[in-house]
């Protein structure tokens, strides 16, 4: 159903795939997404599924209503959920599960191994060029006050270049402000966010290559528009 990526047993990273749910086509089978137009039921199943596997309690996954925005929360136990509005959600609440849905989009989840901080971000084009991803080490360093050299970010699997062409007011906005980052028509997201990454002197960088439109075990929008959402998953886990 998908690959982890943890450091060590107290910490809970995972990116999920099409595999291993209850969704009928065009959502087959582990959609984790309510607002694609999938029965709720399925979803419902898919999600409570999913955390068993990963032994979090369903109670305590927390969504976000994405937007495309630069919008970061941080959460808790008691936050209303899902997230309303918003593209990145952090917290140093253990045994909190923090899901972000995508299909092409890029899954950014980022863990401090010494202040026991995290977060889940949806990194889109939109999120890449409005850098939600610098927006939230700053967080993590104001709200947790991490060492940001010391994260670890782990970029799960999304478009990759080899099928990301953009569209012409795209384009055009992409040379004038990330040039380095085209191959023709063709968008390297993934190097914008390593390049944001290593700005703020991040090394510990995990880059899941694979492409969600080459490979047909992910679900991918862009392939197939109406389709399901795989998640990203992180979350500290402690014994109670
Ligand atoms: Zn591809």
């Amino acid at each position: 159903m998908g690959r982890g990526g943890a450091l060590d047993a107290s910490l809970l990273v995972y990116f999920t795939n099409r595999t291993n749910g209850v969704s009928h086509p065009p959502y087959s089978s582990n959609n984790l997404a309510f607002h694609v137009g999938d029965n709720p039921l399925h979803v419902k199943q898919n999600r409570i599924l999913t955390c068993k596997d990963l032994k979090i309690d369903p109670s305590r996954l927390i969504s976000m209503d994405q937007i495309h925005s630069a919008n970061i929360k941080i959460v808790s136990s008691s936050s209303t959920n899902p997230i309303p509005e918003c593209d990145g959600i952090l917290t140093n609440e253990p045994n909190l599960a923090l899901l972000v849905q995508t299909a092409d989009c890029t899954p950014v989840l980022i863990y401090s191994p010494d202040k026991r901080a995290i977060g889940a971000l949806h990194v889109g084009r939109a999120g890449a060029f409005k850098k939600i991803v610098p927006k939230a080490l700053e967080m993590m360093q104001n709200e947790f006050n991490v060492l940001v050299p010391s994260l670890h970010v782990w970029i799960g699997p999304a478009i990759q270049k080899c099928c990301y062409e953009i569209d012409k007011e795209v384009l055009e906005y992409a040379k004038r402000n990330f040039s380095s980052f085209l191959e023709g028509k063709r968008l390297d997201i993934a190097k914008i966010i390593i390049h944001q990454l290593t700005q703020y002197g991040v090394q510990n960088i995990h880059y899941d290559k694979t492409c969600t439109s080459c490979d047909k075990s992910y679900f991918s929008y862009r392939r197939e528009k109406t389709t399901g959402r795989q998640g990203g998953i992180i979350m500290l886990k402690e014994d109670l």
